[in-house]
């Protein structure tokens, strides 16, 4: 029986109505941008594979460190114990980021590292003594994760739909747009004493459609946020590690956060690993005497040496400088590809920040408009091209190490769909 046939016997894949399910692509091997498939196909990964691999898939020098510590020590329970990758990563990751964080708390992945940053931020107002404070603040069109608390603070969607009535509060703004943050401002004063934190994804809102906004805004709206004391969550993990064209996309503002999250590029894209890191006004709030004042959270796999170390693997390669001409190459060429396609009446809102582009399909043949996502996905594929638009919402985030032909491959194949859907 071949691999696609016994999947189909026992396995229940993500986001994906199991219904009449086109036939997954067995992949056997990936190397570089390409994933290599059973049937002897290579398709270029133009999305890094749900926006986690930084530098290329089955990296030698990532799967040599994992092995090397594998081989040493592969997990150990982090209460009571510590380990040399877990101290490490958190020495070199504190530095880089943006604002004054002090704690890593390590969990599993975005969906944890966010639920983790929640719970933190209620809890320290609780801790405070401060107990009407428990609202969350969050953008329209948000998305953080899919586990409750997650899912609770992001856009109320048909992925939400049966469980809308068990998600707790949350106050929703607009993302800011000139004519709109002065009202937001006035949402924020309204319910000033009632927030406890403000979750965000900085600058590119990923699953919502990469919707890009505005830093200067932001940075305006910060400000407002932080000036009625309310705790600010940088969700960064999906914008981490560069793929903005900064190494964080809070560098694009001056008001910094108390938290970040961090997960999908933090290990390069070759482990599952959450980081929420905190300042020491967070910090300090939960050292106390008092035992009910302790942060009662932690995972099985909390901090686990072979992920840890991969984080660290994937950080030596992302400061050496290839890395960061890459990034800088990818970020001028698809600049060039969007200037070349905004010409096009079918198509709207081009859109780049750093490694990212994005564009809607704005008209196009009825039968298609339903499932275009799907349609475009398959062509795609036809043309040993993976891209999987969001909706209608067409979009590349390549590994930085794409190299220029595959690059320009995957521009050609955008083209070329453009053109069969009769939208040149
Ligand atoms: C993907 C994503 C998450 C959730 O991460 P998972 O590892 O899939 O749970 C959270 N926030 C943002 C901004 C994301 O892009």
């Amino acid at each position: 029986m071949s691999l696609a046939s016994r999947d189909r016997q026992v396995i229940w894949h993500p986001f994906t109505q199991q219904k009449n399910m086109a036939p997954p692509i067995p992949i056997v091997k990936g190397s570089g941008s390409l994933l290599f498939a059973e049937d002897g196909s290579a398709y270029i990964d133009a999305v890094s594979s749900w926006w986690v691999n930084l530098h290329g898939h089955a990296h030698p020098y990532i799967a040599e460190k994992i092995y090397q510590q594998a081989l040493q020590l592969e997990q150990v329970i982090f209460a009571g114990f510590t380990h040399e990758p877990a101290v490490a990563l958190a020495e070199r990751l504190l530095p880089l980021l943006p604002g004054n964080l002090s704690r890593v708390f390590y969990s599993d992945n975005g969906s944890t590292s966010t639920e983790v940053a929640l719970k933190m931020s209620i809890q320290y107002w609780w801790n405070k003594g401060e107990t009407g404070r428990k609202k969350i603040l969050a953008f329209k069109n948000a998305y953080h994760g899919d586990t409750f608390g997650a899912m609770s603070v992001s856009d109320r969607s048909v992925f939400t739909l049966a469980f809308h009535d068990l998600l707790f509060e949350v106050v929703f703004i607009d993302t800011p747009t000139k004519e709109n943050i002065n009202d937001s401002k006035t949402v924020i004063q309204q319910y000033a004493n009632e927030i406890a934190a403000f979750i965000y994804e900085p600058l590119v809102q990923g699953a919502g459609g990469m919707k890009m906004y505005d830093a200067g805004l932001m940075d305006e709206l910060l400000a407002a946020v932080k000036q009625s004391n309310i705790i600010c969550i940088a969700d960064e993990v999906m914008t981490g590690f560069g793929r903005t064209g900064k190494l964080f996309a809070g560098e694009y503002m001056i008001n910094k956060p108390d938290i970040i999250c961090l997960s999908k590029g933090l290990t390069g894209g070759t482990m599952a690993l959450g980081v929420t890191a905190c300042n020491n006004k967070i910090y300090e709030a939960y050292v106390n005497d008092d035992a009910y004042k302790t942060f009662f959270h932690g995972h099985s796999f909390t901090a686990n040496p072979l992920a840890c170390t991969a984080a660290l693997a994937s950080l030596d390669l992302l400061e050496k400088e290839n890395c960061l001409t890459q990034i800088e190459w990818i970020t001028a060429s698809n600049k060039q590809f969007a200037a070349a396609l905004a010409g096009n009446k079918n198509i709207k809102d081009i859109r780049t920040l750093g490694t990212i582009l994005a564009f809607e399909i704005a008209k196009g043949k009825d039968e298609y408009l339903n499932n275009i996502s799907a349609v475009i996905t398959q062509m795609a594929i036809d043309k040993d091209v993976y891209i999987r638009p969001l909706g209608n919402t067409v979009y590349i985030m390549p590994p930085y190490c794409i190299r220029e032909e595959e690059l320009q491959k995957v521009y050609e194949v955008i083209k070329f769909i453009l053109h069969q859907l009769e939208l040149t």
